[in-house]
């Protein structure tokens, strides 16, 4: 690379690229693809478009969204629009402009709904390119000193396919997995509402996060490095699939991963979530302790309390000598169940709660009980799991176009 290239190009860094992931941040350009856009091959760059007919429920990346596009990519792209068409002193507008005649598509998916707790809690409705809807939360938490650390809980697929038997969003069946602008725009949507930079991200809304880790990774990628969200600061939650801890664990990330156990034992836990049987409490507890070595970073456990089958002091022994089977430090987040309509559990009391972690931490296991925020909100239009349960949400553009296309939100 020649020394007046190589000053092009940090140029286009500086007065490209750097203004295009900060823009994104902005509801006006964050840029998705048209799907009506005929294919383009930049053979420079390798940008190429997948075909609009591709099925709807494959976990692929439409390489012509800007919005979590790495760096790199977005360089190529800049260098390719500007050096291409010799223009000297590219500002974003003309950037912004070319890329509208390139055929890509700028703006977010718009708010459908929103629902406002009493508590502040904020659940909003995204309606997707395909009118599919997602649901994110943004919680609102004042600290001490008053200022606001606000929590965006973002979906990572439309639905789910593990139908864990206390999820309402699990009951409503899948349908697709996001793609990253996808989970990347419900973090900015959340911005939105609050007129206020999210602080901490979990991915704990609709759908597993592992069985859509590329859009996942590359979400959380975004949204450290141009949403500029400590790495710390985002959760990634799992109820557990085989072989993706070690995967997730390669990238040494500083965030936490969050396994939802639910249950002391193996048995219990497949009644609650039908999926553990083909992830046996074994195999978790041991990719959980190879995520440590890995990674230094301690998985945190999730155990949704249901009134009389998983709450006895019994059963928090057992789980208290679970875990120290599998080492030493950890910390589980007791999350009192909310009644759903038309489920069978229930929600345990007070005592009942303080009980089980008393058991707990008599044996040294750090706990958390997770207050219930947004519960009216939540009412509304179903739960977010953990905190919140989920329901499903069917449009009607949906429901005209297939019975069988359903669309789920949390
Ligand atoms: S709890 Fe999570 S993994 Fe289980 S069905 Fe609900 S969304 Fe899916």
């Amino acid at each position: 690379m020649n020394a007046m290239f190589a000053t092009k190009i940090s140029m286009l860094q500086h007065v490209c690229v750097v203004p295009l992931a900060r823009a994104t941040r902005h509801r006006s350009f964050i840029v998705s693809a048209s799907a009506s856009t005929s294919t383009t091959v930049t053979p420079s760059c390798n940008l190429t478009v997948s075909s609009p007919t591709s099925s709807s429920r494959a976990p692929h990346v439409d390489p012509r969204v800007l919005l979590g596009m790495s760096e790199h990519d977005l360089q190529q792209l800049a260098v390719d629009s500007f050096f291409k068409k010799k223009k000297k002193k590219p500002v974003p507008q003309a950037f912004r402009n070319d890329l509208i005649e390139a055929g890509w598509k700028i703006g977010r998916s718009p708010i459908y709904h929103t629902v406002t707790a009493a508590d502040g809690t904020v659940k909003l409705l995204l309606k997707l390119e395909d009118n599919r809807l997602i649901e994110t939360v943004g919680i609102p938490v004042e600290d001490e000193k008053g200022s606001m650390r606000l929590t965006a809980c973002v979906s990572s697929q439309v639905g789910c396919p593990l139908r864990c038997s206390f999820c309402a969003t699990g009951k409503g069946g899948y349908s697709r997995n996001l793609q990253r602008h996808e989970i990347i725009e419900q973090v900015l949507a959340i911005e939105d509402i609050f007129k206020h930079r999210v602080t901490n991200v979990v991915f704990m809304g609709m759908g597993e996060p592992m069985l859509n880790l590329k859009s996942v990774l590359d979400a959380h990628r975004c949204l450290n490095k141009d949403v500029q969200i400590g790495q710390r600061m985002i959760t990634i939650s799992t109820v557990g699939v085989p072989n993706t801890m070690k995967k997730l664990a390669s990238h040494k990330l500083q965030s936490t991963l969050a396994v939802s156990l639910h249950a002391p034992n193996q048995k219990l836990r497949e009644m609650i979530v039908p999926s553990a049987k083909s992830y046996p409490l074994d195999a978790i507890m041991k990719d959980c302790r190879d995520y440590f070595a890995e990674t230094s970073r301690r998985v945190s456990f999730e155990y949704a309390l249901l009134a009389g089958v998983n709450d006895s002091v019994e059963q928090a022994r057992e789980l208290a000598e679970l875990l120290h089977e599998w080492g030493r430090g950890y910390h589980v987040n007791l999350i009192p169940f909310n009644p759903i309509e038309g489920s069978e559990y229930r929600r345990p009391n007070k005592k009942i709660v303080s009980a089980f972690a008393g058991a707990l931490e008599s044996r040294k296991i750090t706990v958390s009980i997770r207050q219930t925020r947004g519960l009216d909100a939540s009412a509304a239009c179903g739960q977010l799991r953990n905190n919140f349960q989920k329901s499903p949400l069917v449009i009607e553009s949906d429901r005209e176009e297939s019975q069988s296309d359903v669309a789920v939100a949390c």
